[in-house]
């Protein structure tokens, strides 16, 4: 397989940010997001095999990977990578845009879909049945580059019922103890975006776990 780069760091993103993460960065993408700030991986890299690249993860003592690109579900060889993970024991997260169909994923990694806003040119690239493969505890993620991107991912979530999932998805893990906490941590956030929507720029909302909000100066 063609490997970009493959390195310990600490997870930004998601439910899982600020834990020590090793990450596995394929080459190649479908893509061509307008904002696209992982432009090296789309050609280069370096061929590794399963056994080199799995050596590599071990050797920095950390449970958690992440499998990301590029487009990582581009390479047949990572469907295998991720299921050799999984058997060794790893907690094993995929960063995939959703243009590439999920179902032969191995069903024990947890997948964070990055559905596409018309803000990245790429918006008729979503594979929207892939709304329908995602486990209570996958996250799905919107990157925000302006007002009309803030409000289409605001109608996606609600045609998809993506909020009603990710509710139904904490009751099944925290259990209804922690059902009020996290709906006032959610309002929270969404009063943020309403008082200040000119500022919802590269924001992130990631669903399933929680909503994340990042606010970040304009590009
Ligand atoms: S899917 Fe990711 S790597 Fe590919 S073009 Fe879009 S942002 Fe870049």
């Amino acid at each position: 397989m063609r490997i970009t780069e493959i390195f310990h760091s600490i997870q930004g993103e998601s439910s899982h940010a600020g834990r020590p993460c090793v990450f596995v960065r394929l080459t190649g993408c479908n893509l061509r997001c307008r904002w696209c700030d992982s432009e090296y991986t789309f050609t280069g890299g370096e061929k590794k095999s399963l056994d080199d690249v799995i050596a590599q993860v071990k050797s920095y003592g950390t449970r958690l990977v992440e499998i990301t690109g590029g487009e990582p579900l581009a390479q047949q060889e990572a469907f295998e990578l991720i299921r050799r993970l999984c058997d060794d024991g790893f907690e094993v997260l995929i960063e995939t845009s959703g243009s590439i169909d999920i179902t032969p994923v191995d069903k024990r990694a947890k997948i964070i879909l990055d559905v596409k806003c018309p803000g990245s040119g790429e918006v008729a690239k979503n594979r929207w049945e892939n709304i329908d493969e995602l486990r209570p505890h996958d996250e799905v993620k919107f990157v925000i580059a302006d007002r009309n991107d803030y409000e289409w991912a605001k109608q996606v979530i609600d045609d998809k019922k993506l909020e009603r999932q990710e509710q139904t998805c904490q009751s099944e893990r925290d259990g209804p103890q922690h059902k009020q906490r996290r709906t006032s941590r959610q309002a929270t956030r969404r009063s943020a975006v309403a008082a200040n929507p000119t500022h919802v720029v590269d924001s992130e909302v990631s669903l399933s776990c929680d909503i994340v909000s990042r606010f970040e100066p304009d590009f």
